[in-house]
């Protein structure tokens, strides 16, 4: 088959090119291995009538308000500010930590465990807030999530959090927050709406069946796309563990409680998904299911979620990448193909950036994976 654009993979970055691609009247196929749309942000509804987001918790948010109009337009949201608490001894305290909380445990002088340049996540972590704060929330947690010593990670890891100064709970303060009303599977239905698609197609194991006149767009894993040929890169996965309590209509007092400790089991945190329906639907289903999340490592390229946060990742990473870019009509990209965490909204961003420029690239013909 042959398409002067063949996008792989129909997750928000391979949906969103194809959708720009397709408003500009161009010719797109979208391949996608697994049998449904949406990539990760996928879900389902369980038996009970609880929608489950089938690869862990999705919390929409941004503050680019044309990026908000964008999404808007393939599905109403309703509202949804994630609420997030940390199981801690003594209670459930809200995640970020509040300082109020610090100052309620350790008193109004306390110290970070760290200062000068950190060179690892623990430090990074102790320079806000003390030590024994550090190993309540942050450390069993970050340790159960990676599958090593928070002082093999990056620096740069611990920017997703810090201490908040006042008491509010919400877990973002974006402009813009919500989950789509009907879901995400309706979402990403809607926004490859109209573009041919194949589903349980994995475009490596045939890549001679497709031919691409002007660019291949591939968003599966980079290290896959050559065969594993220089090494594997790491990545962390979620096994989920589902329970449905039909006796309790709300087991938890928020959608999603951390368990940082190391006593207190292996999942690093507990969702319970009603929380993230909308409230009036959610009130009238009986029972409530619940999830706990695994962390492990998967070998199964399907089940890859986190990039490995430490520089011996980044560097096989930039080997693949500098192989990649010269391979013309080939772009790599997405969250598995850039091997790098992004948000939802930094994912459709990113994906508009890529869009744009494959649409410049037109009538010169799209070049070399340029890095954008
Ligand atoms: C556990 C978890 C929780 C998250 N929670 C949030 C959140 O609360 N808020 C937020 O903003 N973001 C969240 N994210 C991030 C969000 O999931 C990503 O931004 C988004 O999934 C990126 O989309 P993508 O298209 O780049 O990748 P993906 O969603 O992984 O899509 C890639 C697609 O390509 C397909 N594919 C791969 N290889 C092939 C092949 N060879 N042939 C055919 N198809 C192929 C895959 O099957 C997949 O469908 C979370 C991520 C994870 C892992």
């Amino acid at each position: 088959m042959r398409a002067e654009f063949l996008v792989v993979g129909s997750g928000l970055s391979g949906a969103t090119i194809a959708r720009m691609l397709a408003d500009a009247g161009r010719d797109v196929l979208v391949l996608e291995r697994r049998p449904h749309v949406g990539g990760n942000v996928h879900d389902h509804v369980h038996p009970s009538g609880i929608r489950v987001h089938t690869y862990g918790p999705h919390y929409f948010r941004t503050n680019d308000a044309d990026l908000w109009t964008f999404v808007n337009r393939f599905s109403r949201f309703h509202p949804f500010e994630a609420v997030v608490k940390s199981q801690v001894e003594g209670g459930l305290e809200n995640w970020p930590i509040a300082a109020s909380y610090i100052r309620r445990e350790i008193g109004t002088e306390w110290e970070p465990g760290f200062r000068g340049k950190p060179a690892n996540f623990e430090e990074a972590s102790l320079a806000l807030m003390p030590r024994v704060i550090y190993e309540a929330f942050v450390k069993g947690y970050t340790e159960k999530q990676w599958g090593c010593a928070a002082t093999a990670l990056s620096a740069t890891l611990a920017r997703r959090f810090d201490v908040r100064e006042d008491d509010e709970p919400r877990l973002m303060r974006h402009k813009y927050q919500g989950i789509p009303h009907e879901g995400y599977a309706h979402f990403m239905e809607n926004l490859l709406d109209g573009i041919p698609l194949l589903k349980d197609v994995d475009y490596l194991q045939d890549r001679e069946a497709f031919r691409a006149g002007r660019c291949v767009v591939f968003t599966g894993p980079i290290d896959e796309y050559f065969g594993f040929d220089l090494g594997r890169l790491g990545y962390r996965g979620q096994r989920r563990e589902h329970q449905y309590l039909p006796d309790v209509d709300w087991a938890q007092p928020c959608g999603q409680v951390n368990n940082p400790g190391l006593a207190s089991g292996a999942h690093i945190r507990t969702l319970e998904w009603k929380y993230m329906m909308p409230l009036e639907e959610a009130a009238r289903l009986r029972g409530t299911v619940l999830t706990r999340e695994f962390p492990f490592t998967p070998e199964n390229p399907g089940e890859f979620e986190y990039p490995f946060p430490d520089a011996a990742n980044a560097m096989l990473y930039e080997a693949y990448r500098q192989r990649a870019e010269a391979i013309p009509q080939l772009l790599v990209c997405g969250r598995l193909g850039e091997y790098r965490y992004y948000d939802m909204d930094q994912a459709i961003a990113r994906a508009m950036l890529h869009g744009k420029r494959l649409m410049k690239g037109l009538g010169g013909g799209y070049g070399p994976n340029v890095g954008v």
